[in-house]
């Protein structure tokens, strides 16, 4: 039987589970610190005894991804990783330095089962999700590797975070914690692709994240095209449970627009989406496509993006062109791993 993963236990659950073990209860919170600062042995909590260390490591498995690939930016130090976990999938994060602090894009699952066609993430399909210890871990490991603290935390790397319900609201638990990251709520970006219901759900937990919704297309033609997603829950429907989530929790809900040439750059689908935002605050990324070579897309021309965003604002919504960080390591979300995958294929 696999052990389970300790870093993926709160407080509360450790003490109960230490008391089971016939240990004191001031103890959870000790190695609970421990387990945030990126120790990868149970050795390395040196204010615990030897027999409780020895103990831990009998009933726990403490993860501790290993970095596998390290792709650093001359341009602005962005840094992408690439991960191996205990069982030799791999995921990818990076880390982002902006004026405001560094940020931390971090990965949900190994592969997903969206589909989503100008997306590498979903070429292979879903292989599992992450625990909450192992969406954690990617934050604490590059912490550790940088030297520098992580202040903002987005979910938008490989996997659908809504698709790994439990675990992602765990994550955000952990990493919330005073005795962990101590990261709050408003700090964090959950991106989605859709899951309507599963959006219902979360605003029912009535958390100060922010949701950031992948619309990519205002209308289900082109959305159902691009995003397999959309066939159960199309857009009017997707709207409707995002106007919901900042009626019951406040937050203004920010889409994300990837603009993709002839297929959603096209002003008759800024007008459109301008009017279907309307009487809610939302802010929109423009985002140019990152050509994924296995889907034949193309991004949009400057001046196409920069037609987009002045119909939207003369609308009234607000929208950014989306800085890109790291342009010339610039592999959009599952590109690394993807290649990584590739490569190895070609070796066997
Ligand atoms: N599954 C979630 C979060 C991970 S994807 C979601 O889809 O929202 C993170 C973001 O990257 C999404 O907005 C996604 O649409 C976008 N994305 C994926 N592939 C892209 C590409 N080739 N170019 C630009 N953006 C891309
Ligand atoms: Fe999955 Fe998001 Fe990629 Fe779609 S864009 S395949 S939901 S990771």
């Amino acid at each position: 039987m696999t052990k389970p993963e300790i870093k993926c236990r709160t407080i509360p659950e450790l003490k109960e589970e230490l008391a089971a073990l016939g240990e004191k209860p001031f103890r959870a919170q000790q190695i609970f610190r421990w387990m945030h600062t990126g120790v990868s042995d149970f050795d390395e909590m040196t204010n615990l005894s030897k027999p409780l260390r020895t103990k831990l490591r009998e009933n726990y498995l403490l993860t501790a991804p290993r970095i596998v690939r390290k792709q650093v930016s001359a341009l602005d130090g962005t840094i992408k990783y690439l991960w191996e976990l205990h069982d030799g999938n791999c995921v990818e994060s990076v880390f982002m330095r902006y004026h405001h602090g560094n940020s931390a894009c971090v990965s949900s699952q190994v592969g997903c089962r969206m589909g989503c066609k100008f997306c590498a993430s979903g070429i292979g399909g879903l292989v599992r999700s992450l625990s909450a210890g192992e969406i954690l871990d990617q934050i604490l490991f590059m912490q550790k590797d940088t030297g520098e603290r992580i202040s903002n935390i987005v979910l938008m790397g490989t996997g659908e975070p809504l698709d790994n319900y439990d675990n992602v609201l765990r994550f955000l638990e952990l990493v919330g914690s005073p005795d962990g990251l101590n990261i709050g709520q408003r700090h964090i970006s959950l991106s989605t692709s859709g899951l309507a219901d599963q959006i219902d759900r979360l605003a029912e937990e009535k958390l100060q994240i922010t949701l950031s919704v992948s619309l990519h297309s205002p209308d289900n033609e082109s959305r159902s095209a691009m995003m397999p997603v959309n066939r159960s829950y199309p857009v009017e429907r997707l709207i409707r449970s995002c106007r919901h989530y900042f009626d019951v929790t406040g937050r203004r809900v920010s889409y994300e627009y990837t603009m993709i040439d002839g297929v959603s750059d096209r002003p008759w689908q800024a007008k459109k989406l301008a009017a279907l935002l309307h009487g809610r605050p939302a802010h929109v990324n423009l985002i140019p496509l990152n050509a994924v070579t296995e889907s034949g897309l193309r991004p949009s021309t400057r001046q196409h993006v920069s037609a987009f965003q002045k119909i939207l604002e003369s609308s009234g919504v607000t929208a950014t062109v989306r800085r890109t960080l790291g342009p010339d390591i610039d592999a959009s979300c599952g590109q690394l791993r993807r290649s990584y995958i590739e490569q190895s294929n070609e070796k066997e």
